[in-house]
């Protein structure tokens, strides 16, 4: 099965206390793309400007992800500049041009619109319902989001909800956008809005998966010593996530299925941040997933 990828395609700036790179390949689907083609063949639809680096186009080509549903327009590609505090946790966006972005209509080629497993990665809520408008009785959708669209698109982000099978969103998004400060408490209320299932990610202490009937998943995080880069962690998570369950839900999505998406996406996460931009993840082997898989197997045993 394949997996459906919408979201940001960009050239970021990044800063960290110790380093500083510029015109990295960046975006949530970029991330979220790389990150699925480990598991499954993705379709990916996004948009870029004339002056998107050919490398990059050559590394989704190399990773089986169909370009089809990518439009490069006359203009420049989205940038996107954030510095990183000590902590490494803590980011300030430090400019923004959205450029071709700004009139970013996704148009899915007819034969995307059967894709069955969807991840409408971060971009504005009218997008991501423009893309459920789109396609044809998806069996598994996710949507991802960010405390941006909390900020100014609350109202449509409530309504992508009652839309989605699973909504995936970091610790301070699930308070901001239920006004509660228990993380459990913000997971029920979340699945109540409309989501059978509800990730939090809770950065480098793991993340909580809520489902139906009670049931509850405590993932913890890769116990990583060096960390270079943050960026694009959550869209690796997501998008491992999804490509996982692309390769491996043939009938429905389990509670069961799902736990193992977030430890295969949690393994990808880690991997990701060990370099700057996707220069880390694009060299990952299948025996360091398994790897990886394995440790989190062994910490997450009582
Ligand atoms: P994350 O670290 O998971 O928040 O994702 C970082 C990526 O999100 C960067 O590569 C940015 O290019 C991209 N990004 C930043 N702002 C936005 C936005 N408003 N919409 C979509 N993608 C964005």
């Amino acid at each position: 099965m394949s997996v459906l990828i919408v979201g940001s395609i960009a050239l970021d700036d990044i800063k960290t206390p110790l380093e500083e790179h510029k015109n990295l390949l960046g975006g949530s689907a970029s991330y979220g793309a790389v990150a699925a083609s480990f598991f499954s063949p993705v379709n990916l639809v996004g948009i870029v400007g004339e002056d998107f680096p050919k490398e990059h186009i050559a590394l989704f080509k190399t990773r089986n992800i169909d370009l089809a549903g990518l439009q490069i327009v006359p203009g420049e590609t989205f940038r996107w500049s954030g510095e990183y505090l000590w902590d490494l946790n803590t980011r300030e966006t430090r400019s923004v041009a959205l450029n071709v972005f700004e009139h970013f209509t996704p148009t899915l080629p007819e034969n995307y619109k059967d894709t069955p497993i969807v991840l409408l990665a971060n971009i504005a809520p009218d997008l991501q319902h423009h893309v459920l408008d789109q396609v044809r009785q998806p069996r598994f959708v996710i949507a991802d989001t960010m405390d941006l669209w909390i900020a100014i698109a609350k109202p449509r982000l409530i309504e992508l909800l009652a839309r989605v099978h699973m909504l995936i969103l970091n610790d301070s998004e699930a308070r901001e956008l239920t006004g509660e400060t228990s993380l459990i408490k913000a997971g029920h209320k979340l699945r109540a809005m409309g989501p059978q299932y509800v990730a939090v990610k809770k950065g480098e202490h793991g993340c909580l998966l809520f489902g139906g009937d009670g049931q509850f998943f405590s993932c913890p995080a890769y116990p990583l010593e060096d960390i270079h880069d943050p960026t694009g962690a959550g869209d690796t998570f997501a998008g491992g996530l999804a490509g996982y369950l692309a390769q491996k839900a043939e009938g429905e999505v389990t509670f069961a299925t799902l736990r193992q998406a977030v430890v295969f996406g949690s393994v990808l996460a880690s991997y990701n941040v060990e370099k700057f931009s996707l220069e880390r993840i694009k060299t990952v082997t299948q025996d360091e997933i398994a790897s990886r898989h394995e440790i989190f197997r062994r910490i997450s045993q009582l």
